[in-house]
């Protein structure tokens, strides 16, 4: 059952960082600002909302941190999957400070809260005997040997000409640990901020869950937690306004509105690309296929218009 009024919106890098900037507290501070006056739009319009928001930058400069901090202070490194709780709580502390702010300067009686979120996956995954996604510092290849020393069973690899890098698996997300917990506070009435980096990976077994070091794909959990929420609609807001068919080439062509039947058959003819777009169509696909009324992929700036369909690529459902 799909409850009419409640979006979940997720934040892609550019809603945090712009391109060329370094990374300051007040740089994303700022970024933050501009993005929640977007949310508190829609907010003021009468929606319930629910955010998540990637932290590929966010994590990267977390594990440097832990990284620089090991050489210098001799303390120790932490895991990626605490890393990614860090980088929750701090982007959480953001969103809530920013768009609490916001909510306040416009009287709307609405609170902001963010929930360390963990994303369940499969320890089955195929991802796990073939990481694929590049984190954490650049290394020489005098360094791998030493670090394949300390840590041996990271996987490195060379990353397009620029060094050595470890990689980690990137496995689907399967279903999000706090959604009872996260449903209740959106009945309640709160903003909530979760799932944030696509969740913290934990696999279970024996009904024991434990943290394992890959990071999840955020547009990807969002959707899980989109349908598991009952949300009517998906939105993912990033830095392009919608998904291109014959992308980057004089042959592009901006998709509008597109039945799920369609996309599905522009996504397996490859038209968006791994790792970017096209885990943004996967999900809108699936939020479709799993009984949500609409997904929209759009620019950041844009998540106003992307509410009615208006601007950016619109995934319908029969019901759409
Ligand atoms: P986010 O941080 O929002 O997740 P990504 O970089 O992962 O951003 O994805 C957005 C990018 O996807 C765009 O900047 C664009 O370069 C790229 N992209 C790849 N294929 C397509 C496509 N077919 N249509 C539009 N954008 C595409
Ligand atoms: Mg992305």
């Amino acid at each position: 059952m799909s409850e009419k009024n409640l979006i979940v919106i997720a934040l892609g890098g550019n809603a945090l960082l712009q391109k060329g900037q370094k990374g300051t507290f007040e740089e994303q501070y700022e970024n933050t600002k501009m993005t929640t006056k977007k949310i508190a739009d829609v907010i003021e319009r009468g929606y319930k909302v629910v955010v998540t928001h990637g932290n590929g930058p966010q994590v990267g400069a977390t594990l440097l941190r832990h990284d620089a901090g090991t050489k210098v202070y001799n303390l120790p490194a932490f895991p990626m999957d605490v890393a990614g709780s860090e980088t929750q709580g701090f982007v959480g502390y953001m969103i809530q400070q920013a768009l609490r702010n916001e909510l306040k300067s416009r009287k709307i009686d609405k609170y902001v809260t963010t929930i360390v979120t963990r994303t369940i996956v499969d320890e089955n995954d195929p991802a796990f005997s073939n990481p694929t996604k590049p984190v954490g510092a650049f290394y020489t290849k005098e360094d791998v040997e030493k670090i394949k020393q300390t840590f041996p069973n990271w996987v490195i690899k060379e990353d397009s000409g620029r060094g050595y890098r470890r990689v980690v698996p990137s496995p689907d997300p399967k279903l999000i640990a706090e959604r009872y917990a996260i449903k209740t506070l959106v009945d309640a009435g709160f903003i909530v901020v979760a799932s944030g980096g696509g969740g913290i990976p934990v696999i279970e077994k024996d009904g024991i869950a434990t943290g394992v070091e890959a990071v999840i794909d955020k547009d990807l959990a969002g959707q899980r937690l989109a349908t598991l929420l009952g949300a009517s609609k998906y939105i993912i807001a990033t830095d392009v306004d919608g998904a291109y068919l014959n992308y980057g080439t004089p042959q592009q062509k901006k998709l509008e509105r597109v039945s799920v039947e369609e996309m599905r058959k522009y996504y397996e003819a490859g038209h968006f690309k791994a790792g970017s777009m096209g885990p943004k169509v996967l999900a809108t696909i699936r939020f479709v296929e799993a009984g949500g009324e609409s997904a929209t992929i759009g620019h950041l700036f844009d998540i106003n218009e992307m509410l009615e369909n208006k601007k950016g690529t619109s995934i319908l459902g029969s019901t759409g």
